[in-house]
């Protein structure tokens, strides 16, 4: 008999107030996994779940329509992680957290990408220990590169840019993606590529001045 091949894809309850899910959301899950399969729960608010590949577009259908959002495994850009807009959705931002994400999450990287968004500068989300990190400062954004916490070379992200509007937000994240999909190499850390690559010159290449 021939095994069935499995592939691994990661969920999230989508962005909203904290890292929630339904019991409608569980039970759908429940629909797609063997009694003994194992789910792993990722520190960056994702279910790794392994589905048979025949059964992937149906589960992906399914799991989205009861609010779950679905993305593949390997190098591409996670899904956002966020704090938990304590001081409500507008105020701290929620749209362009969930506008950012639709952009970004799952587009092809060098290495997996984790991108962070904060709604003040409490940063509860952890912007500055991730690839990409994003805090709202009054009315305007804050983008941050280059973070990462694990590993003896653990460092803080570096501000690129603050004073954004969303669409330049939108475009600065884009085009830091653009020039790390281009120059980076396959297995190559945003931060390691920042070192290698020179933050001057990244800034040049998105046009900052
Ligand atoms: S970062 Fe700010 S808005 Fe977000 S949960 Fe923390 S205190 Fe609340």
């Amino acid at each position: 008999m021939t095994e069935k091949k499995l592939i691994p894809l990661a969920i999230n309850g989508g962005i909203g107030f904290g890292a929630k899910l339904t019991p409608k959301q569980l039970i759908a899950l429940g629909t797609y996994l063997d009694e003994d399969t194992e789910i792993e729960l990722t520190t960056f608010q994702q279910l790794i779940i392994q589905v048979s590949e025949e059964k992937v577009e149906t589960a992906k259908d399914e799991l989205e329509a009861v609010g779950f959002s679905v993305y593949k495994v390997g190098p591409y850009v996670k899904s956002l992680r966020t704090c938990n807009f304590c001081q409500g959705a507008d105020e701290e931002g929620m749209p362009v957290a969930i506008e950012l994400n639709k952009r970004i999450a799952g587009q092809e990287v060098p290495f997996t990408l984790r991108p962070a968004y904060t709604g003040c500068p409490n940063a509860c989300g952890e912007p500055l220990i991730n690839d990409i990190g994003v805090i709202k400062r009054l009315e305007h954004y804050e983008l941050y590169v280059g973070g990462q916490a694990k590993g003896e070379d653990a460092r803080a992200a570096v501000l690129l840019k603050d004073k954004l509007e969303p669409d330049q937000l939108y475009d600065l994240v884009d085009a830091v993606l653009e020039v790390y999909r281009k120059n980076g190499r396959k297995r190559e850390r945003l931060a390691k590529f920042i070192d290698r690559y020179g933050f001057e010159n990244l800034k040049k290449e998105v046009r900052i001045s």
